[in-house]
C-alpha cells in the first residue's frame, strides 16, 4: 500500500480539511473514517489498552475529528462534545473558581448569557458583561480582576466586531484567559489563535457540520495542561460528542472551505441589494461600505460571513408579516447549513435579554438574522423582494 497523506500545518486549509484526521483506520485501510459505535474496548491486560477504554473518554471517530479541528486551527487535537453549550459548560467548569469573573461581550449567543446568569451564579462565578468593541469600556471591566474574558466577532445577531488582537492583549495583561467563540467564521474566514485567542470554541451544529444534521461543539487550545484539564472535566460531565454525529462532521468539514466562500459570496450580494430598498431601515453586515467597522472586518476576516441582520423599518409588525410571506426561507433557530433560515432575534435567540437590554444592543423588535444558505442567491434574493413588497402592501392599507 503507498503511504498515505499525512498533511503537515504548511499545507494549504482545503488539504487539511480533507486529510487533517491522518489515517484513520489502519486495520482496513478504509479511506473514510468508520463510525466506531462501541462503548467500551477489549483491554489486552491489566492497564494495557489499544488508546480507548470506554466512549465516555475517548471514541476513534470522535477523535478523527479532532484530528481534524486541530489540523485546521493549527492547534492540539480538540475536545469535541454534544453540542456547542456542551462545550462552553465544560470549559466554564473546567477553568473557573467559586468567586471568580467572567467578562463577557454583551451581544453574544443567548445561551452563553442564559449560563452564566442562569446556572453560573448558582455556584459564585461572576458575569460581567460589557461591549468589547469599546476598548476602554473592556479595560474597566478587566480591571475588576477576570479568570475569563469571552469573546464572540461578529456578534450574533447584529455582526458588532470586537478587534481580537486588542481584547487578547488586554486579557493576557490582566492574566485572563481569552475565550474566543469562532462559530460564526471558522477557522476557514477566521484565524482566532493568530489573533491571540488562548481557546477557540465552535458550536460544530452550525458551519462546520453545515448540513442541519447535527448538534456538536468543539474546544480548542495550544496548552497541553488545560486541554488535559478540560479531558478530565468533560470525562466527568459526560459531554463528549457521539461517534454518529463526529462522523457527519468530519463529512462536513470536507467541504467547509467551499461552502463558506459561497455563503459569504451569497450574503454579500443579499446585503447589497437589501441596503437600498425602501423598506429596510438597516443592513448590518462586515463587508459593506456602510459598515461602521468595515476597516477592522477587513484587517481580521477572509469576508464577511454567511450572515446577514436586516432591520425593518416597520418594527414588529413588519418582522412578523415578512418571516410569514418567506416562502423559501424557512423561519427556524440555527444557521450555517444549505438550507436559508431567517430567524426573528427579539423573540427567539435572544428572548433571554430583557427589553431594555435588546434595545440598548440594537437587537430591535424589527431586526431580523438571515443565515444564507447555498441556494441559487437569485432564488434568494426573489424570494425576500416578494416578502418585503408583501410588507409594504400591509403597511399601505393599514
Ligand atoms: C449555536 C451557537 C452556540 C451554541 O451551540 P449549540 O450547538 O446550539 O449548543 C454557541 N455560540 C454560537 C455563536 C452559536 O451560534
Amino acid at each position: 500500500m503507498s503511504p498515505r497523506l499525512v498533511p503537515c500545518s504548511k499545507s494549504a486549509f482545503a488539504t487539511r480539511a480533507i486529510h487533517g484526521a491522518g489515517e484513520t483506520d489502519p486495520a482496513t485501510g478504509a479511506l473514510v473514517a468508520p463510525i466506531v459505535q462501541s462503548t467500551t474496548y477489549r483491554q489486552l491486560g491489566i492497564g494495557r489498552d489499544l488508546g480507548h477504554t470506554y466512549s465516555r473518554a475517548s471514541n476513534p471517530t470522535v477523535a478523527a475529528l479532532e484530528r481534524a479541528l486541530g489540523s485546521l486551527e493549527g492547534s492540539l487535537p480538540a475536545l469535541c462534545t454534544s453540542s456547542g453549550m456542551a462545550a462552553i459548560t465544560t470549559l466554564f467548569l473546567a477553568t473557573l473558581q467559586h468567586g471568580q469573573r467572567v467578562v463577557c461581550g454583551d451581544v453574544v449567543y443567548g445561551g452563553t448569557v442564559r449560563l452564566l446568569r442562569q446556572v453560573l451564579t448558582a455556584f459564585g462565578v461572576e458575569a460581567v458583561f460589557v461591549d468589547t468593541s469599546d476598548g476602554p469600556a473592556l479595560g474597566r471591566a478587566l480591571v475588576g480582576g477576570a479568570r475569563i474574558l469571552f469573546l464572540e466577532s461578529p456578534a450574533n445577531p447584529t455582526l458588532k466586531l470586537t478587534d481580537l488582537a486588542a481584547a487578547s492583549a488586554a486579557a493576557r495583561a490582566a492574566g485572563a484567559l481569552c475565550v474566543v467563540d469562532n462559530t460564526f467564521l471558522t477557522p476557514a474566514h477566521q484565524d482566532a489563535f493568530a489573533l491571540g485567542a488562548d481557546v477557540v470554541l465552535h458550536s460544530t451544529t452550525k458551519y462546520l457540520e453545515g448540513h442541519n444534521a447535527t448538534l456538536g461543539g468543539a474546544l480548542l487550545t495550544k496548552d497541553a495542561r488545560l486541554r488535559e484539564r478540560l479531558d478530565l472535566v468533560r470525562k466527568s460531565l459526560g459531554t463528549i460528542q457521539a461517534p454518529f454525529e463526529a462522523w457527519l462532521t468530519l463529512r462536513g468539514l470536507k467541504t467547509l472551505e467551499l461552502r463558506l466562500a459561497r455563503h459569504a459570496a451569497s450574503a454579500l450580494a443579499l446585503a447589497r441589494a437589501l441596503a437600498s430598498h425602501p423598506a429596510v431601515a438597516r443592513v448590518h453586515y462586515p463587508w459593506l461600505d456602510s459598515f461602521p467597522q468595515l476597516e477592522l472586518a477587513r484587517r481580521q476576516q477572509k469576508s464577511g460571513g454567511g450572515i446577514v441582520a436586516v432591520e425593518l423599518a416597520g418594527g414588529l409588525a413588519a418582522a412578523k408579516r415578512f418571516v410569514e410571506a418567506l416562502e423559501l426561507w424557512s423561519l427556524a433557530e440555527n444557521l450555517g447549513a444549505p438550507e436559508s433560515i431567517v430567524t426573528h432575534p427579539a423573540t427567539m435567540t435572544h428572548a433571554a435579554y430583557t427589553s431594555e437590554e435588546r434595545a440598548r444592543l440594537a437587537i430591535t423588535d424589527g431586526l431580523v438574522r438571515l443565515s444564507v444558505g447555498l441556494e441559487d442567491p437569485a432564488d434568494l434574493l426573489a424570494d425576500l423582494e416578494q416578502a418585503l413588497r408583501a410588507v409594504e402592501t400591509a403597511e399601505v392599507s393599514a
